[in-house]
């Protein structure tokens, strides 16, 4: 009943990825959270959903509400899904939602970072401003939807430096910092990363939700 979703508190989430390394990642981050408020949060696998989506929006934030929603769709629990990527100024913004994509979904992240680093070679510091970009959307069982958006300012790097993180993590620099976002300690970059970013300002949400 409608009435009783209003008010129902939020007993379980499924994140729509099938990416093991970014669920555990979530999980730690939401960990907290989900304990205080006795929240189990699941992953696609499991919670034995299985759904190919077709990624079509021309933004992050439309990207995570079609993920969510197509999964929402088939459960009756309450659904977040993100999307993220690497936005890159002086390349007009790529490889930005086709990060994953960027140069063929199977190309190794070898390959696609030594190629950012040679389009970007001789440019100086103030042109290689970068970003990556984190949208999270929630969608409840009575078609609420909320969308936040998470982001960490840094530039490309002059080579691939650290070894932590993944994708791109090796040639993004943080200035505030001083190292690459693969140089971070795990739990450093869990708290600064636009996933981190993005992630609080959805649990911030959640609690209003959840009273
Ligand atoms: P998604 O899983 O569809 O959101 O794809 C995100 C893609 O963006 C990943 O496959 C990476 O290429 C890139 N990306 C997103 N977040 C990060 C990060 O924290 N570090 C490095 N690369 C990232």
């Amino acid at each position: 009943m409608m009435g009783d979703t209003l008010t129902m508190k939020i007993k379980k989430i499924i994140f729509a990825t099938g990416n093991e390394g970014k669920m555990n990642e979530i999980k730690e981050i939401m960990k907290d959270f989900t304990e205080k408020n006795e929240i189990i949060l699941m992953s696609l696998k499991e919670a034995g959903v299985d759904a190919a989506i077709i990624e079509d929006g021309n933004t992050f934030e439309e990207n995570a509400l079609i993920k969510a929603r197509a999964i929402a769709g088939l459960t009756d629990a309450v659904v977040m899904a993100d999307d993220s990527g690497l936005e890159v100024d002086y390349l007009d913004k790529a490889p930005g939602i086709y990060s994953a994509r960027f140069l063929g979904e199977d190309t190794s992240y070898d390959v696609k970072n030594a190629y950012i680093l040679e389009k970007l070679e001789g440019v100086e510091d103030e042109k290689r401003s970068a970003r990556f970009v984190c949208a999270i959307a929630c969608v409840f069982p009575d078609g609420r939807e909320l969308c936040v958006k998470g982001t960490i300012e840094g530039r490309i790097d002059y080579e691939i430096k650290g070894c932590n993180g993944f994708g791109y993590d090796p040639i993004f620099y943080v200035p505030e910092y001083g190292c690459t976002t693969a140089q971070m300690p795990e739990e450093k970059k869990n708290e600064v990363s636009h996933r981190g970013r993005a992630l609080a300002a959805m649990m911030d949400e959640l609690e209003k939700y959840n009273r």
